[in-house]
């Protein structure tokens, strides 16, 4: 055995718990009964202390150490090189976060998300108001032990998206606002009821569960690999490429939610599914910061996999065309006094609105821009916790112009905050940016791509996205798998001009 193998065994077991700390996070979110949750919390607080044991300990050391030495001068682009080059870079940030910060801030997340829930209920942002405070300290400790050159919150996206910073979002952000913020004025100019509200039937959802099946599978989701379950708030997980868990939630009227729900997840389910056999239990598909299984570059990127099979693909025209009929076939009575065209407008309509998780393609980005920048401004003391609220409302009248009834459908809206995600919004929004960059390549470089989509074969593109970015798993940042199809890195361009095509399309703008 090599050193380069000793450490790869080493590393091999670590990923196992991980799988196992997924398949516990799997069942808790999906099967668990209510009364499971005390119990299964400490579970899992055993179970990552002892992951993270073995990933800092002097042993790890050691062995990277062997395996540098003996890797010294070998290919720069070689996967062992990079699986070495990221656990060396996750194994000194690991030391420098002291053990008990991470036990503080999931102690606190615990109680906080309880208060959170209750305070969102209830409309009363005072009694989260001083938790939030707490987490937000903790955060800017996390931050500083992580470390940064500019900002705090540099060191906190980068548990989430290496290499992104607050300098470089505040330019992404300026950029689309540029572009957004001009489209949804002339949309909302024209905007107008269509002439049948579908989501006013009643949808079996026996029937739905069956439409959803049919949906992963027709984009290439291998349910010998994997599963379809009920969650309500719907996620993605693996346990290694070979058993990838999505889900989906569903009601009764309206159809979108779990339609779109389980297209996004096969979107991210299908990244796990395609990445190379090889990296299997490898440091190439473990996030060592963030103590998870995972096999994309980073969140961003993983979100662009979801973002452009459920959008891109799953809300075109081209889509709803050739598939209007097998909904058809399962809501005849629903679906009786409607068409494809219909159904795509019905599933496309842009309107400003209060909460996140309900936008549309055009404005959901600003939702995220105000957080990102809300984060940023509490991180570095700008935003005041107590302030919050109004600073909210503001920017939501500046952004969307609207301003929110209540805390509830505000400030309060996320869970983000109360557990400690700060850093993570962002990645949607790359998301976004990715899969414009991503599809655009694929067109560039197959020509009849389109004509290709159009009959329904989506193999194509599937074996070009596997090829081109699932394989790698996490050997490449963002912008390097980025540079590697596109020649360039992150360029909000291509997603400017993918929403202004399709919106003055179907908007009729000029
Ligand atoms: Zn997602």
């Amino acid at each position: 055995m090599t050193a380069y193998d000793d450490l790869t065994a080493h590393i091999a077991e670590y990923h196992d718990l991980l799988c196992v700390l997924n398949t516990l996070k799997w069942d808790m979110r999906t099967m668990m009964p209510a009364g499971g949750a005390g119990e299964r919390g400490k579970q899992l607080a055993t179970l990552s202390k002892l992951a993270k044991s073995i990933f800092v300990s002097d042993e790890t050391a050691r062995l990277l150490d062997a395996a540098e030495a003996e890797i010294a001068g070998a290919d720069a682009d070689s996967y062992h090189v990079r699986a070495l080059r990221q656990t060396r870079d996750a194994y000194e940030i690991q030391r420098r976060i002291p053990a008990d910060l991470v036990g503080r801030i999931a102690a606190l997340g615990a109680q906080s998300e309880a208060v959170w829930a209750k305070a969102k209920d209830e409309n009363d942002f005072a009694s989260f108001k001083p938790y939030l405070k707490q987490m937000l300290a903790l955060n800017i400790e996390l931050a500083e032990a992580i470390g940064y050159a500019d900002h705090p919150f540099d060191a906190l996206i980068r548990q989430f998206e290496p290499g992104m910073t607050a300098a470089r979002l505040g330019q992404i952000f300026a950029e689309l606002k540029a572009g957004i913020l001009p489209l949804v004025e002339r949309i909302v100019a024209v905007d107008a009821p269509l002439p049948l509200n579908l989501w006013e039937a009643e949808y079996d959802l026996a029937a739905q569960k069956r439409l959803c099946q049919e949906m992963a599978t027709l984009i290439g989701f291998d349910f010998e690999r994997g599963r379809l379950d009920t969650a309500p708030h719907p996620f993605e997980i693996s346990f290694t490429r070979d058993d990838v868990r999505i889900t989906t939630r569903y009601d009764a009227n309206y159809l979108p939610m779990s339609l779109f729900a389980t297209l996004h997840e096969a979107g991210h389910g299908l990244y796990e599914q395609n990445i190379a056999p090889e990296l299997t239990r490898t440091a190439l598909t473990a996030d060592f910061l963030g103590q998870y299984a995972v096999g994309g570059a980073s969140f961003g990127a993983h979100e662009f996999s979801s973002r452009l099979w459920e959008n891109q693909i799953g809300r075109s025209r081209e889509f709803w065309r050739l598939h209007f009929s097998r909904l058809r076939d399962y809501f005849s009575e629903q679906m009786a006094a409607a068409d494809a065209e219909l159904f795509y407008r019905a599933v496309n309509r842009v309107r400003p609105s209060l909460i996140r998780v309900e936008a549309d393609e055009v404005t959901y980005n600003l939702h995220i821009m105000l957080r990102t920048e809300i984060e940023m401004g509490l991180l570095e003391g700008a935003i005041a916790v107590d302030d919050l609220p109004e600073i909210w409302n503001a920017k939501m009248q500046e952004y969307l112009g609207l301003t929110p009834p209540d805390d509830r459908r505000g400030v309060l809206q996320d869970v983000h905050w109360s557990f400690g995600g700060f850093g993570s919004f962002p990645t949607y929004t790359i998301g976004n940016i990715i899969a414009a960059q991503a599809l655009a390549a694929a067109h560039a470089q197959m020509p009849d791509l389109a004509a290709k989509l159009a009959e329904g074969d989506y193999q194509t593109l599937l074996t070009w996205l596997r090829e081109n970015i699932y394989r790698h798993g996490r050997a490449y940042s963002t912008d390097e798998l980025l540079t590697r199809v596109t020649s360039e890195g992150l360029n909000t361009a291509p997603l400017l001009d993918y929403l202004e095509r399709k919106y003055s399309d179907l908007y009729g703008l000029n």
